[in-house]
């Protein structure tokens, strides 16, 4: 739908510009209560959850809560436009990043702590969910970014169908770490364009440590195999941005370099080096890694970086990117220094066309 329109009448007015027709509704009223379709389509049950490799088997319906503590109703700490991600990600108006409370992984060094591991992102309603979506498709993203999405696949799913039959429609980015069931992503993920995905361990004793889970290193590959096959190689747009396709990240964590080289080897060897690789060098012991101690507690070395850097090039990857290290982060891209979303950011207001306008397509309720 068209940004443009005649002069605002007040809320709850008509307006007139060219053709069309226009009237100014609060976009999440419409997706929460207004419209009895969307109504009907907004209950989400997680009953005996096992949407990621723990397994818990709690019914989150019901009030339980697993390992990742996530309830019934979805959380989100912040979503707005993102200029942090990989260049096909964030394009030049910012990728449209929802991030969501709670993970699977709960790392000792995450970035996220506030409201991956301690509750600081908000319940809100899948007809909330939807509201943000549409906004961030409003304000010209070139994808929604799902950041931590697992344990809410059900209400993503039902929120991208209530922005999608509102006239909304951005390609879908998944961003994990990696941690995730092959059957939860082809049963419930089928709606992904993009996979943006972690190997973050080649060893297990280091995932049992730095995030609870020795299993991790065989879901990840196993995960990440299966994000190949239904997603493939990374396919971008005529203006270099994704639309399709498959991105792996390698965190280069402190003391552990090689289990970085292990993994690059592995891609080679398994899907050859045309998949898109994203070297990150933004390690910092954040949450627990300070107590945690030696090597946690400490950046990444230049030798370290380096051959992480060198096996890249000698195993003869081409698409993808290597952070600079040693370049602070933005506090504005730095995970715990980010600010959430504020309540009343819910309340947007948008102009819709009535008269079924095939270019300025609006909301129907
Ligand atoms: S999503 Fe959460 S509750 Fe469900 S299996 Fe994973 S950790 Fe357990």
């Amino acid at each position: 739908m068209g940004d443009h329109g005649g002069a605002a009448n007040g809320a709850g007015g008509t307006f007139l510009s060219g053709s069309c027709r226009y009237r100014r509704v609060d976009i999440f009223a419409v997706f929460n209560a207004e419209s009895p379709k969307f109504a009907e389509i907004a209950s989400v049950a997680v009953r005996k959850c096992e949407l990621c490799p723990r397994r818990c088997g709690v019914d989150r319906s019901a009030g339980e809560r697993g390992y990742c503590r996530a309830g019934a109703n979805v959380e989100v700490y912040r979503y707005g436009p993102h200029r942090g991600e990989e260049p096909p990600i964030s394009g030049t108006r910012g990728s449209g990043t929802v991030f969501f409370g709670r993970c699977t992984l709960r790392c000792l060094y995450c970035q996220n702590y506030p409201w991956s591991q301690e509750g600081a992102a908000r319940e809100c309603s899948v007809g909330d969910l939807a509201g943000m979506f549409w906004e961030l498709w409003k304000q010209g993203c070139h994808n929604w970014n799902l950041v931590s999405p697992t344990p809410w696949l059900r209400h993503i799913r039902i929120a991208l169908r209530m922005a999608n039959e509102a006239g909304a429609f951005l390609p879908v980015v998944y961003n994990t770490s990696g941690f995730e069931r092959p059957e939860t992503l082809a049963e419930e993920a089928d709606f992904v364009d993009v996979f943006l995905t972690d190997l973050r361990y080649a060893r297990e004793e280091s995932a049992r440590t730095g995030s609870g889970f020795a299993g991790y290193v065989a879901a990840a590959r196993e995960s990440f195999l299966a994000m190949w096959r239904l997603a493939g190689p990374l396919r971008l747009d005529e203006h270099g941005l994704a639309v399709k396709g498959t991105i792996c990240r390698l965190l280069i964590l402190p003391g552990r370099a090689e289990e970085a080289i292990e993994n690059l080897q592995w891609l080679a060897e398994t899907v050859g080096t045309e998949v898109a690789v994203s070297v990150m060098a933004q390690y910092v012991p954040a949450y627990r890694a300070a107590q945690v101690g030696s090597p946690w507690d400490r950046g990444i070395t230049v030798e370290e970086y380096d051959a992480v850097c060198r096996t890249v090039e000698e195993l003869g990857f081409v698409h993808g990117w290597v952070q600079e290290q040693g370049i602070a982060v933005p506090d504005d891209l730095l995970g715990f220094k980010m600010g959430p979303s504020r309540p009343d950011s819910r309340k947007a207001a948008t102009l819709v066309a009535e008269n079924g306008c095939e270019k300025h397509r609006g909301v129907k309720t």
